[in-house]
């Protein structure tokens, strides 16, 4: 078994992100397994040296400890490529210009305003006719034609989660797979990235749930293993609201700094 922890360097881990670090941990050395790092920092504008750091220091002082080096993903650019390229070529891309207004204008129905997937709202298909011939555009937004890439998907997870090509297409339709600032984009990046680390189980949030199913079409389409997904509940605060990186109260680096021990911030989250 490996397992994972995939955090992007953008602000402090809290009480959520520990959770669905021990819980991989855990489950890794319980099966004799390995536990494994990843910083997904693809964002370049948000991802910080130092919360790069902070997150090796709170994952150590919680008793984790993985393989190094970590892998970064702002050293894989040449990976995401070449998937890029791959798809590209099997014509389940296209350019995009659309701005996030054109698509709100064009996505609304009249009352009920747009429908939203995954991503935000679902990309009403402006582009879709676009050129795909020719060399892949490396500045443009690239993104997946749904209803081509979906046609023989089916697939039901751990959680017993169905994927079909209707929730496909209709729920969470063309997304972008790769953004003109970045040369890639998380979904593409974080399946490129689970197989070349070999992930046989990933442990995440029920957050990310409604991307799984964009993850496993892209392991269809890219010849890629399907790992388990198990999405654990998420941690959330006395008003039963999410916390969010930027809920700065919750930070391990908080509760560290006012004498919790890490036996402690297990017990706040609920594991032996
Ligand atoms: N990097 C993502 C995040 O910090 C998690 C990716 C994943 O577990 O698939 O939210």
């Amino acid at each position: 078994m490996i397992t994972r922890f995939a955090p992007s360097p953008t602000g402090p881990l809290h009480l959520g992100h520990a959770y669905s670090a021990l819980l991989a941990y855990d489950m890794a050395m319980a099966a004799d397994g390995t536990f494994l790092l990843r910083i997904e920092d693809i964002d370049q504008t948000r991802a910080r040296p130092e919360w790069e750091s902070q997150i090796y220091d709170d994952l150590h002082w919680l008793g984790l400890s993985w393989p190094e080096p970590v892998m970064r993903q702002s050293d894989r650019t040449a990976a995401y490529q070449s998937a890029l390229d791959q798809l590209w070529d099997d014509g389940l891309l296209f350019p995009c210009t659309c701005t996030r207004k054109d698509i709100a204008t064009a996505a609304s129905a009249p009352q009920e305003g747009a429908p939203m997937g995954p991503d935000g709202v679902i990309y009403p298909g402006t582009c879709r006719g676009r050129d795909r011939t020719g060399a892949r555009p490396t500045d443009a937004v690239l993104r997946l034609d749904m209803a081509k890439a979906a046609r023989n998907i089916s697939y039901t997870d751990q959680s017993r989660h169905t994927i079909t090509r209707d929730i496909l297409v209709h729920d969470i339709g063309d997304v972008v797979l790769s953004r003109r600032e970045m040369g890639t984009s998380y979904h593409l990046s974080v399946v490129v990235d689970d197989a070349a680390q070999r992930i046989t189980d990933v442990i995440r949030g029920a957050d990310l749930a409604e991307a799984t199913p964009i993850h496993v079409l892209l392991q269809n389409l890219l010849g890629l293993p399907t790992p388990t997904y198990h999405h654990h509940t998420l941690i959330r605060d006395q008003d039963g609201k999410r916390l969010a990186k930027r809920d700065d109260a919750r930070a391990i680096a908080k509760y560290r700094a006012d004498g919790a021990t890490p036996a402690d911030i297990r017990r706040m989250v609920g594991l032996p």
